[in-house]
């Protein structure tokens, strides 16, 4: 663990976007995606403060293992947890149950194994389809013998039907493979109300598709990046959260360098004269190599991610020199009216889930509220 670099999430922004999320969708119930340490941010604190605050009921794991750490460390808290992809019913029955965790079913394999055991009698049975996303569901040309095992098994009433989006990060418009998808989506909801199937409720709208509006009637959501802060829609401004953390590193030492000075690893040498400020952040904190290059903005004076990112430092090279930083000062790599992440992302050919993800345990966590 570091004790002077942090990942700084601010909770008040995370209210902010909730309440612009409900401007826009007022009236869909909100399943949180939480996967991946709440993208990066901690899970624990994330579902904490979105139950108790903002009274979101129902939180998206990626693997039984998350939902299971939320139950364990949070005992209290009345909130659904469900598994969306590493879901291994057929392994992990007990789990489960146990821990009162919700398996996203993805294939017809899954539904045969829980649909009608006694024990799963209470679970709610939640189907995802493939409707073109062609990764995890049930694919188009399994409908007809999903709707024979339903008719077969006598079901009268599905709890929860969903599916993904594959481009929604990309400017919708008719006829394109988002509409595609929610054709094929919407036909196979009629399929089932000609047999007499009923379903409580659904949901196909991940951030991108929020953002522009799409699949909105359905009952639920399931906003993940939005509401951490950024943009899916990139170069358009449909969503306008706030980033809610910032990446704050503490200056190690500032040099002048001489041009044609060799510098670091490999020795690459600056073009011109000016000044290196080493910061105490590196891969071994999750600011990945490829940050490389990237351009990072201190008080309007733009510096150089310069050379390779190493383990545990980075250097940035400014023209000019930074004057208001001294051995010890904050160093914000992005977030907080400094570099924005998205802009950020995009300059280094990443998205902004790859950065928040990779920031590493060994930087500490501070919640602001
Ligand atoms: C991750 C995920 C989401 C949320 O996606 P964002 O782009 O972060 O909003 C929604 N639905 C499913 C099934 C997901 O896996």
């Amino acid at each position: 663990m570091r004790l002077s670099s942090e990942f700084i999430v601010n909770l008040n922004s995370l209210a902010h976007n909730f309440n612009l999320l409900k401007e826009i969708a007022p009236n869909n119930e909100i399943i949180f995606m939480v996967k991946a340490n709440a993208y990066g941010h901690g899970i624990l604190d994330i579902v904490y403060f979105s139950f108790t605050e903002l009274k979101i009921k129902r939180f998206g794991c990626a693997t039984l293992g998350e939902a299971i750490e939320i139950r364990k460390s949070l005992p209290n808290l009345d909130c659904e947890l469900w598994v969306f992809s590493d879901v291994e019913i057929q392994k992990y029955k007990d789990l489960y149950l146990e821990y009162n965790i919700v398996p996203v079913l993805s294939s017809l394999n899954d539904l045969k194994e829980i649909y009608f055991e006694k024990s799963f009698e209470r679970v709610p049975k939640v189907i995802k389809l493939n409707a073109g996303m062609n990764r995890l569901g049930i694919a188009e040309d399994e409908f007809d013998s999903l709707i024979d095992f339903l008719k077969a098994n006598h079901v009268e009433e599905i709890d929860h039907l969903m599916m993904h989006f594959s481009q929604s990060f990309i400017p919708i418009k008719e006829g394109d493979r988002c509409h595609r998808q929610y054709n094929c989506f919407k036909r196979f909801k009629e399929r089932l109300g000609q047999n007499a199937i009923k379903i409580k409720e659904t949901s196909v709208s991940n951030s991108g598709a929020i953002e522009q509006g799409l699949g909105l009637e359905e009952t639920h959501i399931r906003p993940g990046l939005m509401l951490y802060g950024p943009r899916s829609v990139v170069r358009k401004e449909y969503w306008k959260g706030i980033i809610i953390s910032s990446l704050v590193a503490k200056v190690l030492k500032i040099s002048k360098i001489e041009k044609g000075v060799p510098v670091g690893y490999g020795g690459q040498v600056t073009s011109k004269s000016g000044h290196m400020v080493y910061v105490n952040l590196g891969y071994g904190d999750g600011l990945l190599t490829f940050y490389s290059g990237a351009e990072i903005v201190y008080k309007g004076l733009k510096g150089k991610v310069f050379g390779r990112v190493n383990m545990d430092l980075t250097s940035i090279f400014f023209e000019e020199e930074p004057t208001d930083l001294v051995v010890g000062s904050e160093f914000t790599i992005w977030g907080d009216g400094h570099s924005d992440i998205v802009q950020l992302s995009e300059q280094i050919k990443t998205i902004p889930y790859q950065l928040f993800t990779a920031i590493t345990h060994r930087v500490p966590r501070r919640y602001i509220n």
